[in-house]
This record gives structure tokens, sequence and C-alpha cells, in this order.
């Protein structure tokens, strides 16, 4: 049986059409799951019996179970997510003090990128999740809102490395963005990638402004490929050279995600040479502490070389963010959650 939210809107439609059904069904099939929030067929009670019937027989609707849910103080809510085939992920949903509801997504069950700080990766890849089970965790976690409360923005910064798996990642991020759908404008969706040239050059192709994150931790070759073993292949210059390019044909500023290890990237000749190699672009570097990973040789920074770090990005110009924690009682970091739940943490 077919996953219904694995079709794109053109093949839902193309369904109807095959059956000399009128286009709309589809739209009101999409309303009844993203706008209403449906549960099952037989809920869509403007739908004639028979195809509703019908829709029952070809497709699913849910393919997933709730495996664990956290709520922590901060109303950060936290999902962990399984799959048919027994795979777990993690999606997060965070509200801030504007109103904001922000979900965090996941693309893959466990990730290839090998970054030696991160949970995710610590097992490798097992598999690319499809389209509907992206676009299920943002239902999943749409359920989670109270009366009123809206889903505002989407960050992929879940499980896995979502530019390894664009071919399911654009169909649910178009239909996230689609007034079908979440209506969500793809400027308030942010993909972050471990900084894949090739994947960035697609993502330009697309011609949507979705914001590009890059995590670029480190500026020097020796030690981000230390950290980012995925930076061997491509290096620095390819990198930021994709990073330009996505700026110059989105016209989206890009950001640059530096997870700040205590003692190891923290220094202040590793600001500087950041300084060096971003000087010039009109770039905003998002500083986040490291959220320490059972099992991993790794410290938090200290609060005051965050703070001196930062400094000395902006005397040189660059815009500055500091990610403050949240929902550090709910295993925030991702794929630690999934890690716990297994017993390996
Ligand atoms: N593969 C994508 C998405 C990963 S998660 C990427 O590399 O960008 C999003 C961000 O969280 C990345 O910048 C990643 O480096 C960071 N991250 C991973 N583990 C972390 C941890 N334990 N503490 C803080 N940040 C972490």
């Amino acid at each position: 049986m077919l996953n219904l939210l694995d079709q794109t809107s053109d093949q839902l439609r193309g369904w109807f059409a095959e059956r000399g059904l009128p286009g709309y069904r589809a739209r009101q099939v999409w309303r009844w799951i993203f706008a209403r929030r449906a549960e099952r067929f037989d809920q869509m009670t403007d739908l004639p019996g028979q195809l509703r019937q019908a829709l029952n027989a070809a497709f699913r609707l849910w393919t997933s179970r709730i495996a664990a849910h956290q709520r922590a103080d901060d109303g950060a809510e936290k999902l962990l997510v399984e799959m048919t085939d027994g795979q777990r992920v993690e999606c997060v949903l965070l509200r801030d003090d504007r109103g904001h509801c922000t979900i965090c997504i996941s693309t893959q069950a466990g990730c290839a990128m090998g970054c030696a700080f991160c949970a995710s990766g610590m097992d490798g890849l097992a598999r690319n999740l499809t389209s509907g089970e992206i676009l299920e965790q943002m239902l999943r976690l749409q359920q989670c809102l109270a009366a009123g409360e809206r889903i505002s923005h989407i960050v992929v910064m879940g499980m896995g490395e979502p530019l390894a798996n664009l071919d399911n990642l654009l169909p649910a991020l178009a239909l996230a963005a689609s007034p079908e759908g979440l209506g969500i404008s793809p400027r308030r969706v942010t993909i972050s990638t471990v900084g894949l040239p090739e994947g960035i050059g697609r993502l330009a192709d697309e011609n949507r402004p979705y914001h590009l994150a890059v995590s670029l931790h480190a500026a020097d070759d020796d030690l981000r490929s230390r950290l980012a073993p995925a930076n061997r292949r491509w290096g620095v210059a390819a990198i930021l050279a994709a990073a330009d390019d996505y700026f110059t044909r989105t016209g989206r500023r890009v950001t640059f995600e530096v997870v700040l290890l205590g003692g190891v990237n923290d220094r202040p000749e590793h600001a500087r040479s950041l300084v060096e190699r971003l000087g010039g672009r009109p770039a905003l570097v998002n500083l986040i502490p490291f959220n320490p990973v059972a099992g991993l040789p790794f410290a938090a920074p200290r609060s005051a070389d965050v703070a001196r770090f930062a400094d000395t990005l902006r005397a040189a110009g660059l815009a500055v963010k500091i990610r403050y924690r949240k929902g550090d009682a709910i295993d925030a970091a991702c794929g630690q959650l999934r890690r716990r739940e297994r017993g390996q943490e």
C-alpha cells in the first residue's frame, strides 16, 4: 500500500483523474490532513463514502508511531518517531516568547557524515527517510500544538544530512510550503548542511528562497576535517564558493554554524581564522555551544570563551548569534534521545 504523504500534489491529482474525478478532491484531502488534522479517511466527511473507502484501500495515512514524547519546562517538546521498519528518528517543537513555533525535523535514520561530536552519526546511516516520513514528523508535531498555535518555522536540523536526501526532502518541503499543505513560506525554512557543494548547487537550482545554514565549525581544513570528516572530500574553499553562489543566486544571506567545543575550536586563533575566511561576506555566524554527548571526548565551552569568540567576530563586522540551549531537559542534541531509549547512553 502507498503512503498518502509520499504522493506529490500532482500524483494525488493524477490518482483522482484516473478515476474520472475532479482535481479539487485532492485539495480536499490535503486540507483534511494538514489543516483539519484528520487521522483517518472516514473523518473526511465532505468526500463521498465510496471515495473514502477507495482512498482507504489504496493509501496508508499514518506509517509511524510515537515511541517517546518528552516535554521541557521551556515549552520544547521532543518526539521519538518509529517507522514501520523499526527505524527511529527524532523531531522537536520549540516555542519562543514571540509566539513562534519552530519545528525541527530529521531527514535520515542515522547519518553517514560522521561528525566527531554528533550523536546522530555514531552508528552510521541506516537509510533515507521518504518524503512521507519527513512530512509525518511535521504533522505529528502539529498535533502537539494548542488551539491557536501554528507552526511558523521549519528547521531541517534533526538527524541526518538533508542535502544527501534532497530527492525526498524537496517534495516534502514543497507540500509544506503549498497553501494546500502547511502554507509555510520557504523563507521560513532553514536547511542545515555539513556542506555538500553539489547539494548546495541543486538547492539553488530549485529557485526557492530557502534559508541555507552551513555547519562550518572551523575555517582551517585540518581542524575541520577532524571535526567533520566529510570535509576531506571537498574542503573549505569549495564549500564557501558554493555558499557564495547560493547567496548570489537566491539573494538569501547564508548562515554559518559553529559548534563550539571547549578547548578544541573555541580559542582566539580559531575566531581569527574564521574572520579571515568569512570576512567581507554578508554572513551570519551562529555559535552553538556543544551539548555534551555521553561517550564522546568533548566538553562544552566556557561561557567566557564563547563571549570572547563572539566579540572577535563582531569586531570584524560579522553578524553573530549565540544559540542558547533550549530543551536541555529533553536530550535536545539530535540523536541523544534515540540512543538513550536504546540503552546506548
Ligand atoms: N547534517 C546537518 C544537520 C545536522 S544537525 C549539518 O551538519 O548541518 C544541526 C546542527 O547541530 C549542526 O550544525 C551540527 O553540527 C550541530 N550539532 C550536532 N551535534 C551537536 C551537539 N552535540 N551539540 C551542539 N550542536 C550539535
